[in-house]
């Protein structure tokens, strides 16, 4: 690993309780090209821009991916990763689906540590604050022939975020577009399905709605995600979700609120849901809460539901009897170690790690 560290910190500008999410960076980022099939030496360097050509290819093709995970420090001052294995495995499969080649553990995993451990000092201390990180790699061969590329560039950005509050959204249950199909790019974090889902939310924005529920390709008659969250609805006490597939996103907020609610007890049931279900639990009573969750918010609890021209509205339970709020709350003290973490999922970001 190269580290080239900058001589001209920005730090003193940054201003912790007026972070605007995803616009400030790091002092530095780390990269690594892809070239004659194989990976290059690991580099840390200051943050900054690069120069393209327009024939670049993933600009023309789409031939990118990316991760989104966070770092989190404590009351001490220790900083910790959240499950970054998975975020390794992940980013390796959407890499794998859009023909490009794999990351190392080593880039990946280590290279990380390394950044957080050289940029900690980025990292807001105090409740709900974290590090958002976003690994990505990209086609950068200069070429316009749709095939694979032959060079690649894999880069880890990080920008400091601050606790947010997200208020509950109204989201629309689509029944016309889809984010994703069988045989399709779904379970990849592939930039293009963003592209893919800004028109219909802008339809749905124009129709008084903050996100769309999407629903499966072939029916629309099953819930699949929320936005670009996966979803939970709970009915009564129980809690329901649908199984990751081809189409649903492996998230590991997911996973993470589904061991959480098991742990705690709670009834969850991961199999597929019917809008009807919804619909009918709305009607009858039961339906207590829809939310999304993601690394960027956690959770986000919905207000109103459009579906086939109504509007439906959500019970807005308290924070103590909201499920969404408690597994939250668990969760970001696992994550910011002001709880114990039975699951081990923190990783630890040593002192000097980068320098080792
Ligand atoms: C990133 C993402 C999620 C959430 O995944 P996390 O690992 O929990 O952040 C869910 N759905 C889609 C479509 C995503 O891109």
């Amino acid at each position: 690993m190269i580290i080239q560290k900058t001589s001209n910190s920005r730090i003193q500008n940054l201003d912790k309780d007026n972070i605007s999410f995803g616009s400030t960076f790091i002092d530095h980022m780390l990269v690594c090209e892809y070239e004659n099939g194989k990976w290059g030496e690991v580099r840390i360097m200051p943050y900054g821009s690069f120069s393209f050509s327009p024939a670049m290819m993933c600009l023309n093709y789409g031939q990118a991916c990316f991760e989104g995970m966070k770092a989190y420090k404590d009351q001490k001052g220790q900083v910790f990763l959240f499950r970054p294995e998975k975020n390794f495995e992940r980013i390796n499969k959407s890499a794998k689906r859009l023909a490009m080649p794999e990351v190392t553990r080593e880039m990946f995993v280590e290279g990380l540590k390394a950044l957080v451990d050289i940029d900690r000092a980025w990292i807001p201390q105090g409740e709900g604050f974290s590090l958002y990180i976003r690994p990505l790699i990209f086609a950068t061969e200069e070429a316009l022939m749709a095939r694979e590329s032959n060079k690649y560039m894999f880069a880890i950005i990080a920008s400091p975020a601050k606790a947010y509050y997200s208020a509950p959204v109204s989201v629309l249950i689509s029944d016309y577009y889809s984010r994703a199909a069988n045989g399709g790019i779904g379970f990849a974090k592939a930039a293009g399905n963003y592209a893919a889902a800004f028109y219909p939310t802008q339809l749905a924005n124009e129709a008084g709605y903050e996100q769309i529920i999407w629903t499966d390709d072939a029916t629309h008659g099953y819930f699949e995600e929320s936005g670009t969250m996966n979803v939970f609805v709970r009915v009564e006490d129980t809690i329901y979700t649908p199984p990751v597939s081809e189409r649903i996103l492996d998230g590991i907020t997911r996973d993470s609120f589904i061991e959480l609610a098991k742990r705690r007890g709670m009834e969850v049931v991961v199999d597929k849901i019917p809008v009807q279900f919804v619909i009918n639990a709305h009607k009858e009573g039961t339906l207590k809460e829809i939310w999304g969750v993601g690394t960027a918010v956690v959770s986000n609890r919905f207000k109103a539901m459009g579906y086939k021209g109504e509007r439906l509205t959500l019970p807005l339970l308290s924070d103590e009897e909201s499920y969404a709020e408690n597994l939250k709350k668990e969760l970001i003290g696992i994550q910011s170690n002001q709880q114990e973490d039975p699951f081990g999922w923190r990783v630890l970001v040593e002192e000097g790690v980068a320098h080792k």
